[in-house]
């Protein structure tokens, strides 16, 4: 695909915008969220201004935005390509970072108001940290981030008084459909699921999965990480723990049910049984457009879901037997402390492990399960103490991929 077209409209600039717009700033600009919030922002562009655009490897499509948007820092992590995006930005006033070290410099910087978190795993965790302690709203699609260290997030964010509003459409969901309900309590939320390509599917099917076939969603086109997740349903799995700590739960008042339409993005049960629900059709601009806007809604052409066709919306329990992910998550979900973080760890070895073909898809489950059974387990742990499990249940997992 040309960079043109991955850009999706042409290059303009944000020079010119007047003082009222939000200034953001998109850490993971080149993936499939980034681009899309970058869709977003072009359609607004009185409304707002990009600040800083982050990748990591990939280059052009970097500069491409860079000219396109003109934001005051791009970060490479790839440190290889600091010098190529140097020369090709060198007419501009944009400035150039580069590494991890450079994700965190543009973190802490002034001069923007939103992060939208789009780094995708583990990475994405440090530079939002940083944001938050630079009291910075963040608008957050990394469900990793609060998988990992949920608790030193949620409490930086109160002791910096930083806003975190959901991207990932499900927490989007049930957050705009809190909104309102300050002072009543939330009986339960439902989180919904599409189950993936393979719903329906059993072990003896499951065992001679492919990437090329795992790789095809049938209702949303994402990076390749979450894909996998959410044909193994880790994705929901993942999101029941970014639920507990984004909306204060306990993990009984956290229900998954299948609903292969994506049309209904998650639910909310109040205590007198009323239960809210926000719908759509399946499009990730709708909830980065939200958090963008929050507290206002603003006019879009997005497509609208079309009550006049003739439609079925379906639900059912997951097969929790045959995609044992989400039991996995669970476990690690009840018994807490550093448990969310092995499994993470262990799951982004065993994703990355079998994009490469180097294991199986039920391997993935496999090889999270036992390094769940092998890193020790730590009740409260410090931030050093989640990097460490991290660390420890990276190596752990990587030995099983000979196995
Ligand atoms: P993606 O793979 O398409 O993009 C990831 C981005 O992160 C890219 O810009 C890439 O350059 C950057 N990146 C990757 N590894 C990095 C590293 N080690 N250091 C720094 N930057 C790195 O992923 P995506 O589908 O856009 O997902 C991003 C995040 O949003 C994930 O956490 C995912 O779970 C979440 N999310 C995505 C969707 C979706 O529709 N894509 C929906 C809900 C939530
Ligand atoms: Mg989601």
């Amino acid at each position: 695909m040309s960079i043109q077209t991955q850009l999706k409209y042409n290059p303009i600039t944000t020079e010119g915008s007047s003082g009222t717009v939000k200034r953001i700033a998109i850490f993971g600009s080149t993936g499939s969220i980034g681009t899309q919030s970058l869709e977003v922002i072009a359609a607004h562009l009185d409304k707002f201004s990009v600040e800083i655009l982050t990748a990591h490897t990939n280059h052009e499509l970097l500069i491409a935005q860079a000219l396109a948007f003109r934001p005051k820092y791009v970060v490479i992590t790839d440190e290889k390509k600091y010098v190529l995006i140097k020369e090709a930005l060198s007419g501009t006033n944009t400035k150039v970072l580069a590494g991890e070290q450079g994700l965190i410099d543009a973190a802490s910087y002034s001069g923007y108001d939103i992060m939208l978190a789009a780094i995708v795993g583990y990475a994405g965790l440090k530079p939002t940290l940083k944001a938050i302690e630079s009291g910075k709203t963040i608008a957050l699609a990394n469900k990793e981030t609060l998988v990992v260290a949920g608790d030193i997030i949620m409490q930086k964010a109160k002791d910096y008084k930083v806003k975190i509003i959901p991207v990932d459409s499900e927490h989007s969901a049930i957050f705009q459909c809190l909104v309102g309900e300050e002072s009543n309590p939330i009986e339960k939320i439902i989180l919904t699921a599409s189950g993936g390509p393979f719903l329906g599917r059993k072990p003896n099917f499951l065992v001679n999965v492919k990437r090329d076939h795992a790789l095809q969603h049938p209702n949303w086109t994402m990076g390749a990480k979450i894909t996998i997740d959410s044909a193994t349903l880790m994705n929901k799995g993942l999101e029941m723990i970014e639920a507990k700590w984004l909306f204060d739960l306990e993990p009984e008042q956290i229900q998954v049910v299948i609903h292969p339409q994506s049309i209904i993005h998650s639910m909310v049960q109040f205590q007198d049984g009323s239960i809210k629900a926000q719908m759509g059709l399946p499009d990730m601009k709708l909830p980065i457009h939200y958090a963008f806007t929050y507290p206002k809604r603003v006019t879009t052409n997005f497509p609208r879901y079309d009550f006049k066709k003739p439609n079925t919306l379906t639900f059912e329990e997951p097969d929790v037997k045959t995609f044992r992910n989400l039991t996995l998550a669970k476990e690690a979900l009840n018994k807490g402390g550093n448990m969310p973080c092995i499994l993470n760890a262990a799951n982004e070895i065993a994703v990355f492990a079998f994009l490469k073909n180097r294991v199986g898809f039920l391997d993935i489950t496999e090889m999270v399960e036992r390094t769940m059974e092998k890193v020790p387990f730590i009740e409260h742990p410090t931030l050093d103490e989640y990097y460490y499990s991290d660390g420890e249940a990276r190596v752990f997992a990587a030995s099983l991929i000979e196995m």
